[in-house]
């Protein structure tokens, strides 16, 4: 723990269908970047229906658990997952800024997701609530419209996140995996080995349970 006054609290929203080492590594790299007193995991709500074959909300946080057990600054928080409707990252990030008014909150988002900000609900909003890092993801590439909001809110923020409270969009460039969660699945759909791109726990858990066959 870190002897700061101001606590630094990331955040990483994901459907981790499954979790793997392309969303580990960046997370553990933050978590060291950053000084992150903790990085919480927040797979989201899903209907239950959609996209089969995929993983319950009880199978993807229990293979949230299993990949971060080793490490205490990963947090896995099944807020947004356990509730019956979906719920907008601008909701979410109220919930956490009143229960951590004093805390510096990073929200993290891959290259990808970051291009398509501007179809998030209440992103203004988001940007008063949080400061945003942009995790650099193989060939994902930068939306003008994102290159854009980057760079007026460097402009008047500067482009650290430390030490502002919110609003402050940082890139971050981490080690670089080109795994997805729809790759896996398609592996695992066609009978071919997911070996190294999950942890060895989580592996043994999906094919212990038949997921995405
Ligand atoms: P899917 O293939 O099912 O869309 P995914 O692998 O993209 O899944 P998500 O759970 O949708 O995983 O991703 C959660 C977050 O992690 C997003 O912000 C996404 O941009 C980021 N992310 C996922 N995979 C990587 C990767 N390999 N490198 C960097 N960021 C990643």
């Amino acid at each position: 723990m870190s002897n700061r006054s101001q606590q630094r609290i990331g955040l990483f929203g994901g459907t981790f269908d499954p979790i793997h080492f392309g969303h580990l590594r960046p997370a553990v790299e933050l978590v060291e970047h950053f000084q992150l007193d903790h990085l919480r995991l927040l797979p989201n709500h899903r209907p239950a229906h959609r996209d089969k074959p995929s993983a319950s909300t009880a199978q993807r946080i229990h293979m949230l658990n299993l990949a971060t057990e080793a490490m205490a600054q990963l947090i896995v928080d099944s807020r947004e997952a356990e509730r019956d409707k979906p719920s907008y990252t601008y909701d979410t990030l109220s919930e956490f800024r009143d229960d951590y008014p004093q805390a510096s909150l990073i929200f993290f988002m891959g290259l990808d997701a970051f291009s398509g900000f501007d179809r998030w609900y209440r992103w203004e909003g988001i940007l008063e609530l949080a400061n945003l890092v942009v995790v650099d993801r193989p060939d994902a590439t930068l939306s003008a419209w994102s290159a854009n909001l980057l760079a007026t809110q460097s402009e008047k923020l500067g482009n650290s996140v430390i030490n502002v409270s919110a609003g402050a969009i940082e890139r971050c460039s981490v080690t670089q995996l080109a795994i997805s969660a729809t790759d896996i699945r398609h592996r695992i759909a066609a009978g071919k080995s997911i070996e190294f791109l999950v942890p060895e726990r989580v592996n043994r858990y999906i094919v212990q349970q038949a997921l995405y066959r």
